[in-house]
């Protein structure tokens, strides 16, 4: 991304949550982005995977300039791209677990779409939560069935907004392996948002942002 800004119009005022960030994530690499509440992580998250739109800059996924394209254009390329994995899951209220995973295989037009929705649930321990309505999970429930739906369509790049956030020890360490395994098998570029400095400290590289600028980007070792 290249001197990308976003401001966001609120009761006739101008805020500047991003402000002239560049950088640039090698495909297949592990990334978090840290800072503080409010410091812009969803929103530089969302931006990224081609969700919203920047005010000004360039967001280039694999090559492709997002801003050059419309909202249906961009679309099909998240659906080709990119997974997401939100903060507050957003499952959509009227699909059980399952359906709600079968989404974006529905959406490729991929075949088996029930056998492979379960096999994901199953992954992330909730086969037996596949007919659940999201009112009927719990908040950590919700979170991995999310991540299943994420999964699916295998994407070449995983955005996740706080993984973790919701999850117990036991719990956000099998996410945490999940995640990773994802990395190591199948290549996906992983950019995490975390409040979890351990979890930060696992990736790749950490970029950590305050008052909506980058204030260090460092490379851990991976762990
Ligand atoms: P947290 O760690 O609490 O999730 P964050 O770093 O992800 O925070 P963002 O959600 O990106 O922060 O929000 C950054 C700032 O932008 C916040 O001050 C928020 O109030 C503001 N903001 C976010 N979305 C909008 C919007 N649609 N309109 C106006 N202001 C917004």
């Amino acid at each position: 991304i290249r001197n990308v800004s976003k401001i966001y119009q609120s009761a006739g005022r101008e805020l500047t949550v991003l402000d002239n960030i560049n950088f640039s994530i090698t495909a297949g690499s592990t990334v978090a982005i840290t800072g503080p509440s409010g410091s812009g992580k969803t929103t530089l998250l969302g931006l990224c995977a081609g969700l919203d739109r920047a005010s000004s800059g360039t967001v280039e996924l694999n090559g492709i300039a997002l801003e050059k394209l419309n909202e249906d254009e961009r679309a099909a390329i998240r659906n080709q791209y990119v997974g997401f994995i939100f903060q507050n899951f957003q499952l959509l209220p009227t699909l059980t677990a399952l359906e709600n995973v079968m989404v974006p295989l529905e959406l490729r037009g991929a075949k088996n779409i029930r056998a492979h929705a379960l096999e994901l649930l199953d992954k992330v321990g909730l086969a037996d939560r596949s007919h659940h309505y999201p009112v009927q999970l719990s908040g950590g429930e919700q979170q991995r069935v999310s991540l299943a739906r994420a999964f699916s369509n295998q994407p070449a790049i995983l955005f996740a907004d706080e993984p973790t956030g919701n999850l117990d020890a036991e719990t956000s360490e099998k996410v945490i392996k999940l995640l990773f395994d994802l990395n190591k098998d199948a290549g996906t570029t992983l950019i995490i948002v975390t409040h979890d400095l351990e979890l930060a400290a696992r990736t790749a590289r950490s970029i950590k942002i305050k008052g909506g600028v980058i204030i260090s980007d460092e490379n851990p070792t991976y762990a």
